[in-house]
């Protein structure tokens, strides 16, 4: 016998748990890896950086199945791609894009192409499309080459665009805000994630959105998103074409989900912003030591955000006199494993002293 997610007892895929909020009917035969139901997660440090008894939760998108929020929206993706009866799908990626995808076309059985442009993925990605099977191609080029490419190459309809740009991906994704207004009981008063292609910004609005008028929410909470500074065409209002940042996930220069991250921050009075790569940095550091969560310098964004809004005066949203007692979420996005590069910089002093406990003593500094 097949055994289904569910009948295993164990966290039941996003697409069994909202089913009935998803675009899939009883006859979709649904690819899952046991994707969602990820941590929300208290933080007191956090919170004691907002001061004012507000409690700030962060949502770990990182324990996915392929370690990013983008297996909720592959799920999705995937499985309506195969009731289409696809034999292949096709993405561009900045890497966690692609591994996801990688991971569900090799649970569906299909083929999986991924264009990428050349060296700038971080190592853990690409060695997770390499090893789920996928057909990798890398351009010289960034990532806006890569989907001006895929989206010509899926107009022959042979691929499924599996990119942010396909509506399942956004309804897929939609899921982390249901998950969270289950958790909390309401919407949070506050949303803080990093913005890329904007996709994600756009599907929580939508997912806070949808949410509502099913009376599990009270409210909608403000959207506030942040890119990196040499990466930010949102906030800056033009298209970068030589967009550079440490955090390669949101090293976008022309999101494809522009107007509707436009929308979403207008429409929920949100707010964009944008942090240094020396803020993420410090952002990704400060979450690993003071909350024990590692995420990827993309999702760091948001701490660095969350922090920024905490004390510069510069900020585009100051938390300084927020009411008291408001929630606030940010999405951590991805595991810090995959992308070690700037980490394992730092560790190069780490250098071996003689076996013997003396000089342990000595260089724990007893
Ligand atoms: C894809 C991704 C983002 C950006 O999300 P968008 O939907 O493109 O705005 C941020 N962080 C990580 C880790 C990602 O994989």
């Amino acid at each position: 016998m097949e055994w289904t997610t569910s009948e295993l007892r164990q966290s039941r895929g996003v697409i069994e748990s909202y089913r009935e909020l998803l675009p899939v009917s009883a006859s979709t035969t649904i690819v899952s890896l046991g994707e969602g139901n990820t941590p929300l997660i208290y933080c007191p440090q956090l919170s004691k950086r907002v001061g004012r008894g507000c409690q700030v939760f962060v949502k770990n998108e990182g324990v996915n199945p392929t370690a990013s929020f983008k297996d909720r929206g592959m799920t999705v993706a995937v499985s309506k791609a195969m009731e289409r009866g696809a034999a292949a799908i096709i993405c561009a990626s900045t890497g966690n894009t692609s591994a996801s995808a990688a991971a569900y076309a090799a649970r569906a059985g299909i083929l999986c192409i991924v264009i990428l442009p050349a060296g700038r993925i971080a190592t853990g990605k690409l060695l997770q499309a390499f090893v789920y099977g996928a057909k990798i191609v890398a351009i010289d080029g960034n990532f806006d080459d890569a989907l001006r490419i895929v989206r010509e190459l899926g107009e022959g309809h042979q691929f499924v665009i599996v990119n942010s740009i396909n509506p399942d991906r956004l309804a897929g994704q939609k899921t982390a805000a249901f998950e969270i207004v289950d958790v909390l009981g309401d919407a949070p008063d506050f949303h803080l994630l990093p913005v890329g292609n904007a996709g994600n910004i756009t599907a929580y609005w939508a997912g806070y959105r949808d949410y509502e008028p099913h009376r599990k929410s009270a409210s909608v909470p403000a959207m506030i998103g942040f890119q990196a500074a040499g990466a930010a065409p949102i906030f800056y209002n033009r298209i970068i074409e030589r967009p550079e940042t440490i955090a390669s996930a949101i090293r976008i220069g022309n999101p494809a989900s522009w107007k509707h991250a436009r929308a979403a921050i207008a429409e929920s009075r949100g707010a964009i912003d944008v942090v240094s790569d020396e803020e993420i940095l410090a952002g990704q550091s400060w979450l690993a030591r003071h909350e024990g969560i590692f995420v990827e310098p993309a999702s760091a964004a948001a701490i660095a955000g969350l922090l920024k809004c905490c004390g510069s005066n510069e900020a585009a949203y100051s938390f300084q006199k927020i009411p008291e007692g408001s929630r606030i979420v940010c999405t951590v996005t991805g595991h810090g494993l995959k992308d070690p590069d700037a980490i394992i910089e730092r560790m190069k002093e780490l250098k071996p002293v003689a076996a013997t406990v003396n000089e342990a003593r000595r260089a724990i500094g007893l």
